[in-house]
């Protein structure tokens, strides 16, 4: 089965790592089962003992050696790979050191098997072969997201927001039910609008909430309690991540006023995420907001984290990373105000940053619904 329209978009990928291992003097690049297996191939392998391993040379066709039982799962590209299935009685990790001669340069997969790495430095040697982390050689294109993954985090974010949406419109009940019941009821509704994994479904209620990843348990929801909701799974590939917090009855008077602090935050935070910024402007921004009016001391996490394949990535909007925002960049922004034995709050969207500005993935409501 051939696509072509995809087969594009991973040819441009491959291509980009090639560039990119050009500029390093990488020979050889090496990835096994986790995320940039699918993201170079279309192709996501299953974590098993056998050995599934990209292999893209620096010029020459990259070739994806695979166990002959898999291969059947594999959708092929044109130009773009060759397979090379294994039969059981064959030594792979030899195919894979047979497909050129002894490199200089080798970058390594961050999650290949590490058996498979101490069987290549059997055949290679440690002496003469410089070994290093595909990181150098994937970061940068992993963290700039293409037209295909724009339009991908996209589509996840809408999921999340329709599940947020029938949040503030009561549809999922609160009032008596446990925080575990909700955060259920949530994962189901993820899943019926269209991700195939739940990664997360944080429902944290009254001083629960002010644990930030706060796990779902047999608390009641009762009157009166804010209720956080921090969700997102995984679809087509991508991730969704979103927070939204509702309270059960008129919120206190103390409240309400924390709340436009941190509406005005998650604001700022996202005004500031443009191309060309740092990562720390993002959350610079957030914080003076929350700092100005005094709440500084309960805001006590970074303001964000990349996002794409892995729910959580590079690039993090934190202090103390200078890295600039490029076009592409996909990232969370999400304050939050947290008074310990009394009551948490986040909101957080996903924001790629494009030429024109920060574009969201998430529109659902951002004020603080009332519920009940
Ligand atoms: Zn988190
Ligand atoms: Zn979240
Ligand atoms: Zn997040």
């Amino acid at each position: 089965m051939f696509s072509t329209t995809a087969s594009a978009i991973y040819l441009d990928r491959i291509e980009r790592a090639r560039a990119s291992m050009q500029r390093s003097g990488i020979d050889v690049l090496l990835v096994s089962v986790g995320s940039d297996l699918p993201y170079l191939t279309g192709y996501d392998a299953m974590p098993l003992e056998r050995l599934t391993m990209l292999v893209v040379p620096c010029d020459g066709e990259a070739t994806l050696v695979i166990p002959r039982l898999e291969a059947p799962r594999v959708v092929e590209h044109e130009g773009v790979f060759s397979l090379r299935p294994w039969g059981e009685l064959e030594d792979p990790v030899a195919i894979v050191a047979g497909l050129f001669g002894r490199p200089r340069r080798v970058a390594v997969g961050d999650t290949m098997w590490a058996r498979f790495l101490v069987e290549l430095l059997g055949h290679w040697g440690s002496g003469d072969t410089e070994y290093l982390r595909s990181t150098s050689v994937m970061n940068d294109l992993r963290m700039r997201k293409d037209a295909a993954e724009i339009a991908a985090l996209q589509a996840a974010g809408a999921a999340a927001d329709r599940v947020a949406a029938q949040l503030h419109a009561g549809e999922i009940p609160l009032l008596g039910r446990t925080e575990a019941a909700v955060s259920a009821d949530l994962s189901a509704r993820l899943i019926a609008e269209g991700h195939d994994i739940v990664n997360f479904a944080i429902v944290a209620a009254g001083a629960n909430a002010a644990s930030p990843h706060h796990h779902a348990g047999d608390r009641v929801i009762v009157d009166g309690d804010l209720v956080l909701c921090d969700f997102g799974g995984t679809k087509d590939g991508y991730c969704s991540d979103i927070t939204r917090c509702v309270t059960l009855g008129a919120p206190s008077a103390e409240i309400a006023e924390a709340y436009v602090v941190l509406r005005e935050a998650q604001a700022a935070g996202v005004a500031a995420g443009v191309v060309g910024a740092a990562c720390q402007d993002v959350d610079r921004a957030s914080r003076k907001v929350i700092d100005d009016a005094g709440f500084g001391e309960y805001f006590i996490h970074r303001t964000g984290h990349g996002i794409g394949m892995e729910a959580h990535e590079d690039p993090y909007m934190v202090e103390g990373n200078a890295l600039l925002i490029e076009p592409g960049h996909a990232f969370s922004v999400e304050p939050g105000i947290y008074i310990a034995g009394r009551w948490g709050m986040r909101l957080e969207d996903i924001v790629v940053a494009t030429d024109t500005g920060p574009l969201s993935m998430n529109f659902a409501n951002h004020e603080l619904v009332s519920l009940g």
